[in-house]
């Protein structure tokens, strides 16, 4: 069997889970050992508009790359949405809780006026076409990653965690940083990074997205607990968790 042609798109993104990917060092010439890199701008000149699977990294920011996208996944058999830019809109839509004549003139001052400026409210790739498949995280976890692929190349389905952070978080034995008086976005968001982030005394902050049916009572009973309210938690939501829609209206 041929092995399948895989090729990396970057759209509105820090490329840090790309270089996740590239991180992997050894583990990476195992990966390339089962699939062929047609396309990848961080790490060869070549290009192709022939490839099997397509792995996008990055938000959907601009008209433009909205056609970008679906001419992608008109060639793709497969697609992927790498990190938390292309599964939610991730840090991107920060933006969306502002009008886009604000932010252009936020960002470009006296130039925001010039065309080719041009931005919109930000979307993630599921909003403008089909995903089949979704790394989760910012930075996405490159074990994660290197799972899905295998998964694919096997022709089997990858099991993605649908249960929350605390799960894992409580499996790491963490005192909760409830206990601390802190908020942590853990009861509603996405397990499978292994709580990184209370394990090292952080709050979660739901880089991975929410878990597809958040139990919104047992966060509210959780909030009430401790002395907390739904505004508390709203306010830690915006980072990974803005909203779809524009404020322009
Ligand atoms: S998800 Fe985070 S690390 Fe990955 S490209 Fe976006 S901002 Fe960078
Ligand atoms: S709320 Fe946060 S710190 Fe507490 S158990 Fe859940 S993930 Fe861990
Ligand atoms: S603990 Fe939360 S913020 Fe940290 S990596 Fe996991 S999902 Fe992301």
């Amino acid at each position: 069997m041929s092995k399948p042609r895989v090729a990396i798109f970057d759209f509105a993104c820090c490329e840090g889970c790309q270089l996740q990917v590239v991180n992997l060092e050894e583990e990476l010439l195992d990966v390339l050992s089962v699939v062929t890199p047609v396309e990848w701008r961080e790490a060869m000149s070549e290009q192709s508009e022939e490839y099997d699977i397509a792995i996008i990294e990055g938000s959907i920011t601009r008209p433009e790359d909205e056609e970008r996208v679906k001419k992608i996944r008109e060639r793709a058999k497969i697609l992927i949405a790498l990190g938390a830019c292309a599964t939610t809109g991730g840090v991107n839509k920060l933006k969306n809780n502002f009008g886009m004549d604000e932010v252009r003139t936020i960002v470009y001052g006296k130039d925001a006026a010039m065309p080719h400026l041009n931005t919109m409210p930000t979307k993630s790739v599921a909003e403008v076409v089909k995903v089949d498949y979704m790394v989760h995280g910012c930075p996405i976890n490159n074990k994660e990653f290197t799972y899905i692929v295998r998964c694919l190349v096997m022709g089997k389905q990858p099991v993605i965690p649908n249960y929350p952070v605390c799960v894992e978080c409580k499996m790491r034995g963490n005192v909760c940083r409830y206990e601390y008086g802190e908020i942590c976005l853990g009861p509603v968001t996405r397990a499978g990074c292994n709580a990184p982030c209370p394990s090292a005394g952080f709050w979660c902050f739901g880089c991975r997205g929410y878990v597809d049916d958040p139990n919104v009572q047992a966060a509210r009973e959780v909030m009430d607990k401790y002395g907390k309210t739904v505004e508390d938690l709203k306010s830690r939501l915006l980072l990974f968790g803005s909203k779809q829609e524009h404020t322009d209206e």
